[in-house]
């Protein structure tokens, strides 16, 4: 069987999930920019471009948080990031088809070269990615290079040569779409990326896409089962939260719905009390039939995203990050939550579901 760890899906639009390929969400890569810094930054920062200052950033991850506001979080998710993003970042490798557009791709490498600057921050070295970046003309190529690559296992059944369909991106010449495999060959992470032969990328060091695969990255580094140490919603809800803030989502949504900063749609109404949520909670556990419903549902991206606000509000990231080794460590989610945490995993829940209910009121 081959289940997909995680696909972009970038340029089409996503249809419904199956059982083998998750939609990620769509990037709009727009104008970089210097994002605004939070208070205790701009202070000694006035008027002066934002530089890589290693300092601050151990500083803003390891700060105990005091956030009142969900933007305020934000504003520091995405400092944090651009400041790292300045640094030497992680060396990253990929496979070039013989059709892609070289230049284009080279971008695309050193995009995710520098969003991984903020894990080097948290200790990552290196990521066991084998990367391909290939064009919608390369289903051949391609073929022979899973095989090659993919061990005993190869995952041929990803791209349909007919209708020229990755996953549930039907490619063409303008699409920026892949997906990641993480089931083939124990401890590595296949990466696959489509860079259309006429695709037009724009700066995309604040693409959405990039920020959320370099959090599925990190992850990557630390563990190759998170997902069996950890709630349904945890890999994506980190991805999408970091994602979408990082790449100053907060401007596009701060308008609008705030809700919508989510990606996708809460599952609960707002008549809901924390006791129906806590019953949810305590059903996403880790376990692969439950995530595979959690992740296909989008319920693992939205509450995923919302439960991650909640945690780094308060909590701060390396807390967060601890109690991922932790349960990796242990392979018990309730043992880190409790010794990195202090709380059962009862209470987070039950806090988690609290913030819930927050959210839908102030909808
Ligand atoms: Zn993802």
């Amino acid at each position: 069987m081959s289940a997909w760890a995680f696909a972009t899906l970038t340029g089409c639009a996503p249809t419904a999930p199956n059982d083998v390929v998750e939609i990620e969400p769509v990037s709009t890569p727009k104008e970089l920019e210097i994002p605004q810094a939070p208070e205790s930054v701009r202070e000694d920062e006035t008027d002066t471009p934002m530089e890589f200052r290693p300092r601050i950033i151990e500083e803003l991850i390891r700060e105990s948080p005091n956030h009142n506001d969900w933007s305020d979080l934000w504003g520091r998710i995405e400092t944090v990031n651009k400041m790292a993003s300045l640094g030497p970042g992680l060396p990253l490798d990929a496979e070039l088809s013989p059709t892609v557009q070289s230049d284009i791709a080279n971008e695309v490498i050193s995009a995710y070269s520098n969003a991984m600057g903020l894990w080097t921050f948290f200790g990552v070295e290196e990521v066991n990615v084998v990367w391909t970046l290939m064009s919608e003309k390369d289903y051949d190529w391609w073929v022979e290079r899973v095989r090659t690559i993919e061990g005993d296992r190869p995952a041929l059944d990803v791209w349909v040569e007919g209708p020229n369909l990755l996953g549930h991106c039907y490619l063409n010449a303008y699409s920026f779409c892949g997906y990641g495999n993480t089931q083939s060959v124990p401890g590595l992470l296949f990466q696959y990326n489509v860079i259309g032969s006429k695709a037009r990328l724009g700066p995309m060091g604040r693409s959405n896409t990039v920020l959320h695969e370099s959090v599925h990255y990190y992850q990557a580094a630390l563990s190759d089962d998170l997902r069996s140490v950890t709630p349904c919603w945890f890999e994506e809800g980190q991805a999408q939260l970091i994602g979408n803030a990082a790449s100053g989502y907060q401007d596009t949504y701060g308008a609008k719905n705030e809700l919508n900063r989510f990606g996708r749609t809460l599952p609960g109404e707002s008549t809901w009390t924390v006791s129906e949520w806590e019953k949810l909670f305590e059903s996403y556990v880790a376990d692969e039939k439950v995530r595979g419903e959690c992740v296909q549902s989008g319920v693992g991206y939205s509450t995923g995203a919302a439960a991650f606000e909640y945690l780094y509000m308060n909590y701060s990231m390396w807390q967060i990050h601890e109690l991922t080794l932790r349960a990796i460590e242990t392979g018990s989610w309730e043992a880190a939550v409790a010794e990195i945490l202090g709380i059962t995993s009862e209470e987070l829940n039950s806090r988690l579901s609290g913030y819930m209910v927050e959210l839908l009121a102030e909808k």
